[in-house]
């Protein structure tokens, strides 16, 4: 596994590789463009070059891209929809520029129309869109605290529409606050071996690519997504300690997506990941 932080985009890319570096990540996140918006701006190849460059260089990989929160494909407005499409398909390509692996998108909010319609959505667009994505980045769902429609809160939905594409071509990101805002216990470590446990039986941990280690400010099942710093939240040490003593692929990026991103918490936080590790980090 590698350990590292969603890097913010404020202060440049190549400077802020360089403090990633030296607070210690071995793996970073990115947002491809505004995460709230519907443009992603762009990048002459030679500033992309200087990206690549610096990654090489600290020894930073794999780096993810996050993409937009606007990305809705199971949107009931077309205009949206569209949208939505022709953005994923955007950040697959930007992806492929910066040599990523994954792309990491939530599954979207129904809108209305239902859980098993929405779902359906996603899988129809997924199928219909992804020739035209690059090869060799792959697209990661990611669960959700599951507020008002949003889809992917509960492994069930996230494995049917994973399991639609039994070639393999799509993964899984779990999200610890997530999961818990969804109302998945990870209060003990018995309780977090019991989420493994499902995790493995509805998705199949093969299929889990990455983790978001985020505490929560928000309670237990309450549908809210309010990252905490780790062990200061809701959810507490136990959590991570089990999630960090796995035996997971020797590239699978476990990265942090705490409060306050850019600061000192990032040491911090990265710090007590590593002692929680005792020693198995590699
Ligand atoms: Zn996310
Ligand atoms: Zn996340």
């Amino acid at each position: 596994m590698r350990l590292g932080i969603h890097m913010p985009l404020k202060g440049g890319f190549v400077p802020n590789t360089a403090r990633a570096k030296e607070i210690g990540c071995e793996a970073i996140q990115i947002f491809a463009g505004n995460p709230t918006g519907w443009t992603m701006g762009k990048i002459e190849a030679r500033e992309m070059e200087k990206r690549l460059a610096a990654l090489k260089e600290h020894d930073l990989r794999p780096l993810v891209v996050h993409s937009a929160y606007l990305i809705n494909l199971a949107s009931t407005n077309e205009d949206f929809y569209e949208k939505s499409r022709q953005l994923l398909a955007a950040t697959m390509g930007r992806a492929a520029l910066y040599r990523s692996p994954y792309v990491v998108l939530h599954t979207g909010n129904h809108g209305g129309r239902g859980v098993t319609q929405g779902i359906t959505r996603i899988i129809e667009t997924i199928d219909a869109d992804r020739g035209k994505w690059p090869p060799g980045v792959m697209l990661l769902l990611e669960n959700t605290a599951g507020s008002g429609t949003a889809l992917g809160s509960r492994l069930e939905e996230l494995a049917e529409i994973l399991h639609a594409f039994p070639d393999g071509s799509l993964g899984i990101c779990i999200d610890t606050a997530h999961a818990w805002g969804a109302g998945y216990d990870l209060g003990s470590a018995a309780a977090t071996e019991r989420f493994l446990e499902q995790v493995h039986k509805l998705i199949g941990l093969e299929h889990l690519h990455m983790l978001h280690l985020n505490d929560s400010k928000a309670a237990l099942g309450s549908r809210v997504d309010r990252h905490d710093h780790i062990g200061r939240g809701a959810i507490g040490l136990e959590c991570f300690r089990v999630l960090l003593n796995q035996k997971w692929p020797a590239e699978m990026p476990l990265i942090l997506e705490t409060p306050e991103i850019g600061t000192d918490w990032d040491r911090q936080n990265l710090e007590t990941l590593r002692k929680l590790s005792a020693g198995r980090f590699h």
